[in-house]
């Protein structure tokens, strides 16, 4: 198990209406409110994260945005700045997924630059890295993951403290088909190891989620290894008592 705070994050991605979510947060808040051992984020679409933000008020659950474009203002038609996010009262972002990857042809120096510009206004921001399928079978797994840090994490000196690393294999995500908890622990030790060499002793207390099908089915022998810190849940996040039951994986455990 881990000695860092896990920390469990619900990635919505373009599900949920603003009515939707709040009803959501109704349901899960008395599910979570003692669960004080972990820390809880919830991303919802933008357009939801307003009144999230105010029906968690007085929660210990967090606010996270789904992503963010890195410059400050201007003529970017359709795009959030950090700025705008933080005034809405989001303490995390998520930069990097995979999706934002593939379908928007991200980069690791454009990852960089929005982890940089959350970072200046106060926003965490939860770093996506993961290979694809065709990367793990090539063998090249630890190649992939040491250039997406290094170049995600480029702008990031110095700022070990308020980052949160998340390692999602492309071939985990909304495919029912996690890693086994062996070989996330393997990745998320590499990645440590890599921590420690960007950002010295802070690497080690760095949080790192794992994300891929995670359900309330697999989450513990996930969260029982040393290296892996919390979990970025997509389709298993939708559902209150579903999203419950995984902030919950020690109760679950004991109650087996
Ligand atoms: C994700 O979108 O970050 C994710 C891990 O999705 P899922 O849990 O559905 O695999």
């Amino acid at each position: 198990m881990s000695v860092r705070r896990p920390i469990l994050t619900a990635n919505w991605k373009m599900h949920k209406t603003a009515a939707e979510a709040l009803a959501f947060v109704e349901r899960l808040l008395p599910l979570v409110q003692d669960a004080d051992s972990v820390e809880v984020v919830i991303a919802p679409p933008f357009t939801a994260l307003d009144r999230v933000a105010q029906s968690l008020a007085g929660s210990a659950v967090q606010l996270a945005a789904q992503n963010a474009n890195p410059e400050e203002r201007g003529a970017f038609t359709g795009e959030v700045s950090a700025e705008m996010l933080a005034e809405l009262g989001c303490r995390y972002a998520i930069v990097g997924h995979s999706e934002r990857r593939s379908l928007y042809g991200e980069t690791d120096e454009l990852v960089a630059r929005k982890a940089a510009a959350l970072l200046a206004r106060g926003i965490r921001p939860i770093v996506c890295v993961g290979e694809n399928l065709e990367q793990r079978e090539g063998g090249r797994t630890f190649d992939v993951l040491d250039g997406q840090l290094e170049g995600s994490l480029a702008r990031a000196e110095g700022r070990a403290d308020d980052l949160v690393i998340a390692y999602e294999p492309v071939w985990a995500i909304g495919t029912g088909r996690a890693a086994t908890p062996e070989l996330a622990q393997e990745v998320h030790g590499f990645i440590r190891e890599r921590l420690v060499v960007q950002f010295g002793a802070a690497g080690s207390a760095m949080r790192i989620q794992y994300g891929g099908s995670v359900k309330p089915e697999n989450v513990y022998a996930l969260m029982a290894q040393s290296d892996i810190d919390g979990a970025l849940v997509g389709g298993a996040s939708l559902e209150a008592e579903v999203f419950g039951r995984i902030v919950h994986f020690e109760r679950q455990e004991e109650a087996r």
